[in-house]
């Protein structure tokens, strides 16, 4: 796999273009400052009655609405909520995209499935770090940069491959390494991992773990603490030295019972459970009822949220982590 750095990519490619970077938030934000650090000419897109378009003026950039910002760039980068681009498509970039103009994005959900069709004169490419806005920022500020995704959906002018990498070096992506992948690689592991690993499976990992615990009679501070905060320092050394890192670092007790017990907990029932979380991805299940779901005005989000918010274990990690004095409250 080849990964791009600094030395692979040209920002004169950029030289005369102007970016519009729609929304000004997490990504937004990162974006277009640090575009606007390495030299190229960026301009900010935002609803007329948005409360970044101060912030974004006090950062030093130009602010416009979101339709004049289009007509004004060659490359529009989306950064807007997935699930508002297609509505913010149809009105405001649609209308005011030229031909040669390139459209682009941090994550593959609206031209993967479907929501975002750009005409065949417009090319469309993806950039997307792999990390939060603000680390994006911040690191960019420490002469880093955080590793980047890059991907070209239709390149109707044959450039778009080093349009592409002079906007990642641009971002700071090529300071940390790019890796060219696709649309739909992107899209549907990125799905993947936020629900069956990373977001959902851990978090319901961890508060089953809690339950149990609870159950049999220990306190729930203890329970917090075994099944909760210790996850970020076991995470931490899987980050630095992988699994067997983690193992060599915890004792023999541990590494003994964590191998023996984990493939009872991820079970072959489990493992097929994520298979057919992977193909309710794949075959766009997932999208349409997230579609609808906003349509429908987020009821069962809303209510999902309700019913974690009751839950013991973020009432007593509540009260716990307002006297860990080491942890950053904001
Ligand atoms: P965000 O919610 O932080 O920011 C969205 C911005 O859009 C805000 O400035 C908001 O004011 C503006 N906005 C909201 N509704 C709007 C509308 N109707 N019209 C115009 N502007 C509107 O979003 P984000 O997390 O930065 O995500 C942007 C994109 O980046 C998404 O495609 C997301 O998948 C992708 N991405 C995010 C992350 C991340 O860490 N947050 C990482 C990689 C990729
Ligand atoms: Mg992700």
């Amino acid at each position: 796999m080849k990964l791009y750095y600094d030395n692979d990519a040209d920002l004169t490619v950029l030289k005369g273009k102007t970016v519009a970077v729609l929304g000004y938030g997490s990504q937004g934000h990162a974006h277009a400052l640090n575009l606007h650090e390495s030299g190229v000419s960026v301009i900010v897109g935002l609803r007329s009655d948005s409360r970044s378009r101060e912030v974004a003026q006090k950062d030093g950039l130009a602010v416009h609405d979101t339709a004049e910002a289009v007509k004004k760039a060659d490359i529009v980068m989306v950064l807007l909520p997935d699930e508002k681009q297609k509505d913010v498509y149809e009105k405001d970039i649609r209308p005011n995209l030229q031909p040669g103009n390139a459209l682009a994005f941090a994550h593959g959900f609206n031209i993967h499935f479907n929501q975002i069709v750009p005409p065949e004169n417009i090319g469309v490419f993806m950039v997307a770090p792999k990390g939060p806005g603000h680390l994006v920022r911040r690191v960019y500020t420490q002469g880093a940069g955080v590793p980047c995704l890059f991907a070209i959906h239709q390149d109707p002018d044959d450039n778009l491959r080093d349009v592409a990498l002079a906007y990642a070096m641009g971002v700071g992506g090529t300071r940390a390494g790019v890796i060219e992948t696709t649309f739909e690689e992107e899209t549907e592991s990125d799905l993947f991992g936020e629900q069956a690993v990373l977001c959902g499976g851990v978090t319901e990992l961890i508060n089953t773990g809690f339950e149990v615990l609870v159950k049999a009679g220990y306190r729930p501070e203890i329970a917090y603490f075994e099944c909760l905060h210790e996850m970020k320092l076991i995470v931490d050394l899987m980050y630095e030295g992988g699994i067997a890192g983690m193992y060599h670092s915890v004792s023999d007790t541990a590494e003994y019972g964590g191998m023996t017990s984990g493939p009872k907990v991820i079970n072959a029932d489990t493992r097929k459970r994520m298979e057919e979380i992977l193909e309710n991805i794949q075959n766009g299940n997932f999208a349409r009822e997230w579609i609808l779901e906003n349509k429908a005005g987020r009821a069962s989000h809303e209510a999902l949220r309700r019913k974690h918010s009751r839950l013991p274990i973020e009432q007593i990690g509540g009260e716990l982590r307002n006297m860990m004095s080491w942890i950053k409250k904001d």
